[in-house]
């Protein structure tokens, strides 16, 4: 309201949105309690652009409702720098539903999330994300159409988050090396879950060298069976002697601990919050390794359901994927131009992006 006096968001500190540490001028919050179904949820909208925020639903059993805020608000600004830097007309958010992912999805929980995402008419746009998959999100479905990942032509996110994943290592390499060539180049894939099994396949297809880890050892060596990868133990491959370093399991990967043992001279992955502090963009600078910002090389799963929105059935599909490898090679070169890290680099191009583009008047476009 004109006139009104201007709230100093910094000096609020108590324990409630606006003076939360990782309040980013979120544009809107909304926290949902079904007590009929023992619901409790937060969504998190950051920026709505062309009228929508994209972003999937995470199901943990946060210890207290304070971590599951920051998490959302946290996860949800690092949608709108992925989607921006990929380039699709929307915005970033996030979902977290409170609860362990083993006891809580009901179907009952499940529609329940449907109609809060129901009743957002479209502005926030959910899909499955850690601790939900895509059968959770089919039973979403049934209450709301603003929910992606059960396309039978597109299919789960994974293998397009992997295929996304490829399209930057391709890119470091050749920023390194002046060629994309993987033969002779050797990668440690972190985690052999559904985005690091499908990256094996596709590296060990294009001629590279694997080493793989996952907590679950079953699953690393079913992958290494079908790639000829080495396993190694899980606390051990961030400091194998390999080219490139995929973190595809947890965040905060990337610390003061690990880097000094990394011996790789590119780490790029998929997943979420690879740095744990954004001190650790600089530690990485200042020991020569090319970091791919985990939001870049990690929209192919994004771009995946952005496409399935926009009704488009398969075609092109790989080619959007395959465009994160040209921004990945603008951000390394526009951090080698400026003299910054590479971290920063990624910020700046999605900043710029961003920025352009027009906020939505509409919900519904
Ligand atoms: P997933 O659950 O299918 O696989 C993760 C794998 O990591 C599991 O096999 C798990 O056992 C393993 N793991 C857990 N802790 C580990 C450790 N300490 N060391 C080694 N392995 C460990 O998940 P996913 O879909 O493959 O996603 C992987 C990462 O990428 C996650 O961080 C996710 O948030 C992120 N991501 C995924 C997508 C997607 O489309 N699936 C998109 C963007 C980002």
């Amino acid at each position: 309201m004109p006139g009104e006096p201007m709230i100093d968001t910094r000096r609020l500190n108590d324990g409630g949105v606006f003076g939360a540490p990782d309040f980013d001028r979120h544009e809107r919050v909304l926290f949902w309690h079904d007590a009929d179904h023992g619901v409790r949820a937060i969504v998190a909208m950051h920026r709505v652009r062309y009228g929508r925020a994209l972003g999937g639903c995470r199901v943990a059993p946060y210890p207290t409702e304070a971590a599951a805020l920051s998490d959302v608000l946290r996860l949800s600004r690092g949608m709108t720098y992925k989607t921006a830097l990929a380039g699709l007309p929307c915005g970033g958010a996030k979902a977290v539903l409170i609860g362990d992912p083993r006891t809580v999805k009901t179907e009952a929980t499940l529609r329940s999330l449907g109609r809060m995402v129901e009743s957002l008419g479209g502005t926030y746009v959910t899909a499955e994300d850690v601790g939900m998959v895509a059968d959770d999100v089919a039973v979403i479905r049934r209450e709301t159409r603003w929910a992606l990942g059960t396309s039978p032509e597109i299919g789960t996110s994974g293998p397009h988050t992997a295929a996304g994943v490829f399209a930057a290592m391709r890119a470091a390499l050749e920023h390194r090396h002046g060629t994309a060539s993987f033969a002779g180049i050797t990668v440690a894939v972190q985690g052999a879950g559904s985005v690091g099994s499908r990256l094996c396949e596709l590296l060990h297809q294009a001629g590279a060298q694997l080493i793989v880890a996952d907590v679950d050892v079953e699953r690393a060596q079913r992958v290494a069976a079908s790639t000829a990868a080495v396993v190694v133990k899980p606390e051990a491959i961030h400091s194998q002697r390999v080219d490139i370093f995929a973190p595809c399991a947890l965040g905060a990967v990337l610390n003061a601990d690990t880097i000094p043992e990394l011996r790789a001279q590119i780490v790029a992955g998929a997943a979420n919050n690879q740095l744990a502090t954004p001190a650790d963009g600089d530690r990485l600078h200042a020991r020569g390794i090319i970091y791919v910002a985990d939001y870049l090389a990690s929209a192919g799963g994004v771009i995946s359901g952005m496409h399935e929105l926009e009704g488009r059935g398969r075609a092109g599909l790989d080619e959007r994927i395959a465009s994160i490898g040209k921004t990945a090679t603008e951000v390394l070169s526009e951090a080698q131009r400026l003299g910054i890290t590479t971290a920063a680099a990624a910020d700046i191009v999605a900043e710029r992006r961003f920025d352009k583009t027009p906020r939505a008047a509409s919900a519904n476009p």
